[in-house]
């Protein structure tokens, strides 16, 4: 990884932490120079902006960098003048044989962040953390292949690289790989067309542990499948462990050969589920913890309500919270927790597009019209697309039930509490509606 590398990915954190008009203003405007004594060295085109970034964005760039790269780097800014006084700050890229210290650090780890230790334990993911733990622990035991399923932003990601960390404290000689299934996709397609597949087979059949991340990506994929099946079974007969992680169990993973689900489902199925109130309350507290962020219990207990099922939205609330409190100094309180959520929740697209979206979606996924879901007529199918409608609304936007309420001809809210409860038993009751849920919020 190069330093621009860096600076990229650590522009992309930052568009979690500050307005886009800072972003856009004070912080991509500047150009990343180098990496020298524990501090990346930017170039700032003015005084005067190097002084407004030094005074008011120093530290929330830091805190980007440092979780870009896994460790404490702190920010200087500079104008170009001063970097042409200073020669060891060259604006090129380092040559080949002197690797900046950031290359040479982040080469040798893998996600060093997600580890057990840091893995909050709760109902909804406690089965598959176990699972992890026992194939950590005894790799090619009872678990084999291990099959973890579960919607996004759940954890699996944050697993397997904990079973990897694990595993090379342990046993330091055991060959790990992890790669995403639209990787070992791309990677296969490149070894064919270059007529390179010993190297292909090479690299894939002769791991100790072979994790893929998001396999139902594989689904539609005929020729990546049948290689993914030979790579399979090669490593499964030398008694290899295999971990696979998806967003759906294998009998839903849509254009998938019989062969490939059989073997999927061959040994341990695990999921992680919607996380309950405590565990995002316990996540909340830990992620405070680790970014010295003091929040109230009343907060804390907001947060933990208002994201509905989404741990990677948690961080990212914290995140703009963090931004806040770096900027203004003071402790985040219930009104920044609540933009935040507003912020985070609707992936900056305006309410009104996404209520917009949500019944066009439904009325499609139903096929009734927008106006009979708005409407106050009793049909079945109706009422069932208005339950769902209204469901979504509360599960993915930041609206209180009387708010939900008025987008349906102003029914009131113990309509719409009704409603959703419905549809909460319909989910408990046939697990396919959920599915069908997911992939209609995934349209949205
Ligand atoms: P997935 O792969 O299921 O989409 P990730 O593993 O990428 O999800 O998790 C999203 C974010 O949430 C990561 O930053 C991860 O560290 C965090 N996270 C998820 N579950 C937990 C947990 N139980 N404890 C602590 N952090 C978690
Ligand atoms: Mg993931």
């Amino acid at each position: 990884m190069t330093f621009r590398n860096v600076w990229e990915k650590t522009l992309v954190q930052l568009q979690e932490m500050v307005t886009k008009n800072a972003l856009d203003m004070w912080i991509k405007t500047l150009e990343p120079v180098a990496y020298k004594d524990d501090a990346a060295v930017l170039i700032s085109p003015s005084p005067f902006q190097r002084d407004i970034v030094m005074s008011k964005y120093k530290d929330v760039i830091s805190a980007a960098m440092t979780e870009v790269v896994g460790f404490e780097i702190d920010i200087n800014v500079i104008t170009q003048e001063e970097n042409v006084k200073t020669p060891s700050h060259k604006t090129e890229e380092p040559k080949e044989e002197e690797p900046d210290p950031i290359s040479n650090f982040t080469a040798s780890i893998v996600h060093p962040e997600y580890t057990f230790d840091n893995f909050v334990v709760g109902d909804s993911n406690r089965h598959a953390h176990a699972a992890c733990m026992a194939v950590a622990q005894n790799p090619s035991g009872a678990y084999n292949p291990l099959f973890i399923y579960g919607a996004s932003g759940l954890g699996k990601t944050h697993l397997l690289y904990a079973i990897q960390n694990e595993v090379k404290r342990k046993y330091a000689d055991k060959n790990c790989l992890y790669v995403r299934s639209e990787d070992f996709t791309n990677e296969f397609i490149e070894a064919v067309r270059n007529n390179n597949q010993s190297d292909f087979k090479n690299k894939y059949r002769t791991v100790d542990l072979f994790m893929v991340d998001d396999v139902q990506f594989l689904g539609g994929k005929e020729s990546t499948q049948s290689e993914f099946f030979h790579t399979f079974e090669a490593l499964y007969g030398d008694n290899k462990q295999i971990i696979l992680v998806s967003d759906r169990p294998p009998r839903d993973i849509q254009l998938l050969t019989d062969r490939l689900r059989s073997r999927f489902e061959s040994g341990v199925i695990v999921s992680v589920g919607q996380p309950e109130y405590e565990l995002k309350a316990a996540i909340i507290r830990q992620r405070c913890q680790f970014y010295k962020m003091d929040l109230s219990d009343e907060v804390v207990e907001f947060i933990a309500q208002h994201v509905k099922s989404n741990i990677r939205q948690i961080e990212g609330v914290l995140k703009k919270m963090m931004a806040y409190r770096l900027i203004s100094q003071s402790t985040p309180n219930m009104a920044i927790a609540q933009s935040a959520i507003r912020d985070i929740t609707n992936e900056n697209q305006p309410l009104p597009v996404v209520i917009d979206k949500i019944l066009l979606e439904v009325s499609r996924e139903y096929d009734v019209t927008i106006d009979e879901i708005c409407s106050s007529r009793r049909v079945e199918k109706i009422t069932n697309a208005r339950q769902i409608a209204m469901y979504i609304m509360r599960e993915i936007t930041p609206m209180s039930l009387p708010e939900i309420g008025k987008q349906f001809g102003n029914r009131d809210h113990s309509t719409v509490h009704h409603a959703i409860e419905r549809v909460e038993y319909k989910i408990r009751m046939n697990s396919n509606l959920k599915l069908r849920i997911d992939d209609i919020i995934k349209n949205i």
